[in-house]
């Protein structure tokens, strides 16, 4: 009996495309069955840990039928397998979350997207690439029922009952014919294969046998090496064999930035292979998806994929490996949270990492700042972590500066650069880099020549608000924070007598405008840190930012309405002839409509949401007329 089950459109789409448009590189649909294959034995042992009776009566093994002839290949395991049900939702439909997003990309880059296929999961598929026929026949270790899926790519699938004698899978392509042009090699030749697998699947871990029809005798060895090259001396290892074990690893077709391989000898003894990619995976700030990170294997066994408790989160990007010789093979997610040579690998290969990143940062400059572009705000997470790690991550940072328009600055040379009345490393958020570096906030930094770090991440707020950031014993103030006074002890005693003064006569005007925007800002006074602009917004120190409150906010807790200070700049016409109007008549409602005016410029500048927009813009068009 068999039933026939339509694709999901988006399913056909996905074939279509893998079809006619996809790739050049064709071959690698075995890489991704002999990968399923290879992911399918790690499951039958993990389970067999825990109920012996699933093991494979025989040795675990990824065998090829190649039959010239007839024009197929077969691909088996004797690995887990799957039910009728698995088969129907992993198989027939790929309603995976993935699908549209690979589909999106793919398109975006045209013929460029092998490296997209692993990532988004969809490597059986791959298979109708170089077949116009795939049946796939399975049966679940423990189970006596077999199925079998049957497709030719054309909108619909079959399910049907089958005959298997032992647990697992096996996928048989009906080759379409061979076309050098299409890049369809002869899969079915001893040769091809063997190339193909020595290419991309050389460290899985179990045996690739090739049975060829018609060949007299049968290799007796298997086709891939199956070594586990982190267990290799490191001089013996290629650069050429790093590359494709990341590859393997990580579903990356590009190079990895960094190589990191650690020894932990001692109380226990581990080994760990890890990779810094040059590019950051699509999702990596999508905290619940990303984090494909760093395998554990226990002497050689495969135990799990992306054991989070190896790393910790802000170098979620790293891939590898670790492979630890003394824990139990039947080690859980729950246990290995309170383990505590996972506490030590972990310690261990965080400094290792940060160590690396330190190297490479002191001698490879541009690659440094490669790395920084795509990972940093990740890294920078590691600044909420209050242990003595911090002042490393510190040391790896790198910040925007008025002092370079466009380059990065490390605090180290910023400390260094500091003048020697300059007692607080001075930075400033805002919504991008441009928006700081425009702020009025900073004027008079420029004008006196103080350089102010331009921070834009979210999560540079978060950090810099958990007290008291230091580096190198130098606080962080922010530039838009309580009372700025610059320059040398006699300049700011100077300073301060003259605002004094001001202040004094400015009140009147002051507590007008103040009285006209009062639901909007808690005071109004005159500021030192203006020299163009008449008005800006500051904080008091420790008052939440506009952008943290709203975090917390969309984060569903309620979070008071802290009230900014408006700063106006005495030395400004628009501020000067403002307190001559008001001083001869007080009454004078231009007073109240140039609070707003001067509020909302502050608002604009600092990037921020106007309250009342289209107000605002009819007063900016009367005042556009009456200069007219
Ligand atoms: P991916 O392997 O990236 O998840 P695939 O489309 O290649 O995507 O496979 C989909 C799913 O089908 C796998 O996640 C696995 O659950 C199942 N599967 C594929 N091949 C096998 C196999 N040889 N043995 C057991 N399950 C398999």
């Amino acid at each position: 009996m068999s039933e026939t089950h339509e694709f999901q459109a988006e399913t056909q789409q996905l074939l279509d495309l893998m079809i006619h448009s996809l790739y050049s590189h064709k071959e690698i649909f075995l890489r991704e069955l002999v990968s399923n294959a290879s992911d399918a034995l790690d499951r039958v042992r993990f389970e067999a840990l825990t109920q012996p009776a699933l093991m494979p009566g025989t040795e675990p093994a990824i065998s090829l039928h190649a039959d010239p002839e007839a024009r197929t290949l077969r691909i088996s395991d004797n690995g887990i397998g799957m039910t009728r049900d698995e088969v129907v939702s992993q198989i027939g439909t790929i309603a995976r979350s993935g699908t549209a997003e690979f589909l999106r990309q793919a398109r975006q880059s045209g013929g460029d997207s092998v490296d997209l296929i692993g990532q988004f999961g969809v490597g059986f598929y791959a298979s109708f690439m170089v077949a116009d026929r795939v049946t796939l026949e399975t049966r679940k270790a423990g189970s006596d029922e077999t199925t079998v899926w049957e497709s030719e790519a054309d909108g619909r699938y079959t399910i049907s009952a089958g005959n298997r004698d032992f647990a697992g899978t096996t996928v048989t392509l009906h080759l379409k014919p061979v076309d050098g042009e299409a890049g369809i090699a002869d899969f079915t030749d001893e040769w091809v294969l063997r190339d193909v697998v020595k290419r991309y699947s050389d460290f899985v871990g179990y045996p690739i046998r090739l049975y060829s029809e018609g060949r007299d005798e049968q290799l007796e060895e298997p086709l891939n090496s199956m070594k586990a090259i982190w267990t290799r001396p490191a001089d013996e290892v290629s650069d050429d064999d790093h590359a494709e074990f990341y590859r393997h690893l990580s579903h990356d077709a590009r190079e990895p930035l960094l190589r990191i391989q650690a020894r932990i000898e001692g109380n226990f003894e581990a080994r760990a292979l890890l990779y810094v990619p040059s590019v950051a995976p699509y999702d990596l700030y999508h905290r619940e998806r990303a984090h494909r990170g760093v395998q554990l294997y226990v002497k050689r066994v495969f135990i799990m994929d992306e054991c989070r408790e190896l790393v910790p989160d802000y170098l979620r990007f790293v891939r590898g490996v670790v492979d630890a010789e003394d824990l139990s093979l039947n080690v859980s997610r729950e246990i290995l949270q309170q383990d505590a040579q996972i506490r030590a690998i972990r310690n261990h290969l965080t400094k290792k990492v940060l160590d690396g990143l330190a190297e490479l940062k002191r001698d490879d400059a541009d690659r440094y700042r490669e790395f920084w572009a795509q990972f940093g705000p990740v890294l920078k997470e590691g600044l909420l972590d209050l242990s003595e790690k911090r002042e490393r991550v510190l040391d790896l940072m790198l910040c925007a500066s008025t002092s370079d328009e466009s380059g990065l600055t490390s605090l180290s040379d910023y400390v260094d650069r500091m003048g020697d009345d300059q007692d607080a490393i001075y930075y400033l958020n805002g919504p991008s880099r441009e928006v700081a570096a425009g702020s009025p906030q900073l004027e008079a930094f420029r004008a006196r020549g103080v350089e102010v770090l331009l921070f834009s991440d979210p999560v540079d707020e978060v950090w810099l608000q958990q007290m008291p950031p230091t580096y190198r014993d130098k606080p962080f103030r922010s530039a838009a924070e309580g009372d700025v006074s610059l320059g040398s002890e006699s300049e700011k005693k100077e300073e301060a007598e003259r605002s004094e003064e001001r202040q004094g006569e400015f009140k009147p005007l002051l507590d007008a405008l103040r009285t006209a925007v009062q639901d909007e800002v808690k005071e109004v006074r005159l500021s030192t840190r203006l020299t163009e602009s008449p008005s800006c917004l500051v904080r008091d120190e420790g008052d939440l930012s506009p952008q943290i409150a709203e975090m917390l906010r969309q984060a569903g807790q309620e979070v008071p309405v802290v009230k900014p200070i408006l700063e106006l700049n005495p030395d400004h016409a628009v501020v000067a002839r403002l307190r001559e109007i008001h001083e001869s008549d007080a009454t004078d409602a231009r007073v109240g409509r140039y609070a707003e005016l001067l509020l909302g410029q502050a608002v604009l500048s600092e990037g921020g949401p106007l309250r009342d927009p289209a107000g605002f813009s009819k007063r900016v068009a009367e005042l556009m007329l009456s200069a007219l």
